[in-house]
């Protein structure tokens, strides 16, 4: 597989049963590098019967996995961590030549990956059920018990972290898994897949791979009878397609979906660590993160400064595709396009561009997918600009009166993923937090999410169910009651 790589354009298959499988139809799909545009590899395009090897493999395995002591489970998870650790330069060269993103930057985001394998690992014992009292002559108690075949559809922003963060607490609590990368970043997750098989003990079915396109691949995997659960992070349309899918299964999901995060900024915050803090969140991965600051609420009175301040954080960031740019290309074509599309309509609705806002005039950013990093002042939360996710380096700042006004604006908005506020009054705080519509509220810094620990998810249309944390084991398994009469 590596080496396959290391060949231009190079070839990627599915990962059935611990081998390396063709698409049935004979079909691949053209990826394209984000740093130039010019076709990087040919990717198995799965049909309904590429998916359905791939499920009845994952559900042969099954029975294996479960009933193994979690202990050992545990300590395979552990050998995956190793082997990501081990591997880390290959990964990351493979990541970022497939998501545009700076070579150094991967490395981190691996470790993470690592991290979680790590974090659930420790925690395979303590999926205990209780017992429950339901009087004399009576012994009750439950049992979390994996579903058995879980899918997990993935995105191409952060694409083996975010396979591990849906797959390791899976895996953990003794489910099977068929993945589904993005088509844009298939090739860490069979790579890591086949190193799990081959070098670490997972055994072969445990974790298979099918490649191809969301809605003829990633549908097939949501209606295959024999898959128990589905675990999607992608976009708000593809969650509502699944969902609409699952519905006639009643099948149990897990959706994380996209935001339009508030950043707050109060009068009495820490401004200039505030300024710094909110260029490099939206502007991190090339503003390609779902928990994204995107929306900057800032309280009137400091308005001005404040952007001035910003606007300086802004102009330091580097874009480029050398690695010692802090920001690369977007990822894809299409999402390139998209964000194109959004400095007309942000022209169009009034909103001033007081940095960015057009095509870059570099010489060496005019192949290949570059956007500057881009910030609107005069925009009101009724903009598109406002309320729609681009998924990209673009960030809407907002006007607000006072506390009341910036809460109705930081939840007037269909998503509820993330927020962050900064101030300098505890109470005020803990009090806006706690009204703060979003599954994960940062005060006084805004985290994009590397806190493995920490459950994360979202309110509203950013989805339901939790990953990570001690929370996401229990969206793996389902609570089965058992009475013995004595
Ligand atoms: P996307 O929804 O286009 O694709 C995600 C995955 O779903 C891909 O593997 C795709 O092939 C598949 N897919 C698409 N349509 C499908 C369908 N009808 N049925 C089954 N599978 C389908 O998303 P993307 O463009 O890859 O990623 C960007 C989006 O992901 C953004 O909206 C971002 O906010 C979101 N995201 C959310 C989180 C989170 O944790 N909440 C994390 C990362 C990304």
């Amino acid at each position: 597989m590596s080496s396959a790589v290391a060949a231009s354009p190079y070839t990627l298959n599915h990962f059935i049963g611990g081998q390396s499988v063709a698409p049935s139809s004979g079909t691949y799909l053209d990826k394209l590098d984000p740093r130039n545009g010019e076709v990087i590899a040919r990717v198995a395009s799965g049909s309904e019967s590429d998916v359905d090897q791939a499920v009845r493999s994952a559900h042969a395995a099954f029975p294996e996995w479960r009933d193994m002591r979690p202990m050992d489970r545990g300590r395979i998870l552990l050998n995956l961590a190793a082997k990501i650790r081990e591997n880390v330069k290959l990964l990351a060269a493979m990541e970022s030549k497939e998501t545009g993103k700076p070579a150094n930057q991967v490395p981190n985001e691996l470790e993470t990956t690592a991290r979680y394998f790590e974090y659930y690992a420790g925690l395979v014992n303590i999926n205990h059920g209780e017992t429950i009292n339901v009087g004399a002559g009576f012994h009750s108690y439950t049992r979390r018990e994996p579903y058995g075949v879980v899918g997990s559809i993935l995105p191409w922003n952060v694409p083996l972290n975010q396979a591990a963060r849906a797959m390791a607490p899976a895996l953990a609590v003794g489910n099977v898994i068929v993945g589904k990368p993005s088509e844009e970043t298939s090739a860490t997750l069979c790579e890591f897949a086949r190193m799990a098989v081959e070098q670490c003990g997972l055994p072969a079915g445990v974790l298979n791979v099918v490649l191809g396109p969301g809605r003829t691949t990633g549908a097939a995997l949501v209606v295959h009878p024999l898959v128990r659960k589905i675990a999607f992070t992608g976009s708000l349309r593809a969650g509502k397609e699944i969902g609409h899918l699952a519905a006639d299964r009643i099948l149990p999901l897990t959706l994380e979906l996209g935001g339009k995060s508030p950043h707050i900024v109060f009068e009495d915050g820490d401004l200039d660590k505030a300024a710094v803090n909110a260029a490099v969140i939206f502007t991190r991965n090339c503003g390609q993160i779902c928990s994204s600051g995107s929306r900057l609420l800032v309280q009137e009175s400091v308005h001005d400064a404040f952007v001035e301040k910003l606007v300086a954080a802004v102009a330091k960031i580097s874009v480029g595709p050398e690695p010692e740019a802090s920001v690369g290309p977007l990822a894809t074509k299409a999402q390139y396009e998209k964000v194109q599309g959004y400095f007309d309509i942000a022209k169009q609705e009034g909103a001033t561009a007081v940095i960015g806002g057009a095509p870059p005039t570099e010489p060496n950013l005019q192949k290949g997918f570059f956007v500057k990093p881009t910030v609107y002042t005069n925009v009101t939360n009724d903009m598109r600009i406002a309320r729609e996710e681009v998924f990209g380096p673009v960030l809407s700042v907002i006007k607000f009166k006072d506390e009341a006004d910036a809460i109705r604006i930081a939840n007037d908005t269909d998503y509820g993923l993330a927020a962050g506020l900064w101030t300098s009054n505890i109470s005020r705080a803990h009090r806006v937090a706690a009204l703060l519509e979003a599954g994960q509220v940062y005060i006084n810094e805004y985290q994009t999410g590397a806190m493995i620990e920490a459950p994360f998810g979202g309110y509203k249309m950013s989805g339901y169910g939790r990953e990570k944390g001690v929370e996401s084991l229990h969206c793996y398994t389902q609570l089965k009651c058992v009475t013995l009469k004595l």
